[in-house]
C-alpha cells in the first residue's frame, strides 16, 4: 500500500452509507479527486472537522482500486469564518462549486488551487466588495479552466478597439463591424477598462480601486453567461448568492 502526502482544499462530499462520506479535494499534487474518509460523519471521528467543505489541510491517501481513502489529516485552515457569515458563506459556496466544474479529477492545477486559497483568505481577512471579488475571481478562474477571453482586439478582424460588443459565443470582444449573432452585449470605454482591470489585477489590490457597482453588475450578468455558454453547466449556488445578496 502507498501512501500519499498532499495539501488541498475540501470542496464538497457526498453521504456514503451510515456514517462515511467522499470527500472531493483539490490538491497540490494529484489535482481534483475524490477521497473515501470512513466515519467521517461521526461526531467524534478524528476526520470530522478536516472533511468540511473549506477546510484546507495536509492529507494522506492510499489509492484503491478506483478511489482514494484518507488515512491522516491535519488542518492548517478551516476558514470557519466564511461559515459563520451568510453573505461571505454564499459566496464562498459558489467559488467552491465554479472551480468544482472547470476541473477534471486528477488533472493537476496547482494555479487553481491557489487561485482558490488566495481568494478564501481574502474572503476571511479582507474587506473587499463581494462582487467585485466574485467578477475578478471568475476572469481568472475561466482564464485558468482554458476560457480566457480575448479582450481589446476584435476576434474576427483583429481590429484594435476600445469599445464595441462581447461575444459569449466566440469568448471575446468584436467590433461593430463583425458583431453577427444575438450574444453580443454592449462594451462602452468605461467597462472596456474594468475588463482590463480585473484581468490584469491581483487579488489582494481588489480593496484599493475604484468601482461602479452597475458595471460591475452588467459585466458581471455578461461573465455568467459566458461561463455557463463555455462550461455548459448550471450552478447551483448561484440562485441562493443571487437571493441573499439582492
Ligand atoms: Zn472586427
Amino acid at each position: 500500500m502507498s501512501l500519499i502526502n498532499v495539501q488541498g482544499v475540501v470542496l464538497k462530499y457526498i453521504k456514503l452509507g451510515e456514517s462515511d462520506k467522499i470527500i472531493t479535494i483539490l490538491t497540490d499534487k494529484l489535482g481534483k479527486v475524490d477521497v473515501v474518509s470512513h466515519g467521517a460523519r461521526k461526531t467524534k471521528s478524528k476526520f470530522m472537522a478536516s472533511t468540511q467543505p473549506f477546510c484546507y489541510g495536509e492529507y494522506q491517501l492510499y489509492k484503491g482500486k478506483s478511489l482514494y481513502t484518507l488515512s491522516q489529516s491535519s488542518i492548517i485552515d478551516s476558514f470557519q469564518s466564511i461559515i459563520m457569515d451568510l453573505d461571505k458563506l454564499s459566496y464562498g459556496v459558489y467559488f467552491l462549486e465554479l472551480i468544482d466544474s472547470l476541473t477534471e479529477n486528477e488533472a493537476k492545477s496547482v494555479s487553481m488551487l491557489a487561485l482558490l486559497l488566495k481568494t478564501l483568505y481574502i474572503l476571511t481577512h479582507d474587506d473587499v466588495n463581494l462582487k467585485l471579488l466574485r467578477l475578478t475571481f471568475d476572469f481568472k478562474a475561466i482564464s485558468i479552466g482554458g476560457y480566457m477571453p480575448q479582450i481589446s482586439k476584435c476576434l474576427k478582424c483583429g481590429d484594435k478597439i476600445s469599445e464595441g460588443y462581447f461575444s459569449i459565443i466566440d469568448g471575446g470582444t468584436v467590433c461593430r463591424n463583425c458583431k453577427d449573432n444575438k450574444y453580443n452585449y454592449g462594451i462602452n470605454k468605461e467597462t472596456m477598462n474594468y475588463l482590463h482591470i480585473i484581468k490584469n489585477i491581483k487579488l489582494e489590490d481588489l480593496r484599493n480601486i475604484k468601482y461602479d457597482e452597475k458595471t460591475i453588475d452588467y459585466l458581471q450578468n455578461i461573465m455568467t453567461r459566458y461561463i455557463f455558454y463555455q462550461t455548459d453547466k448550471e450552478l447551483k449556488s448561484i440562485s441562493l448568492m443571487n437571493k441573499i445578496n439582492k
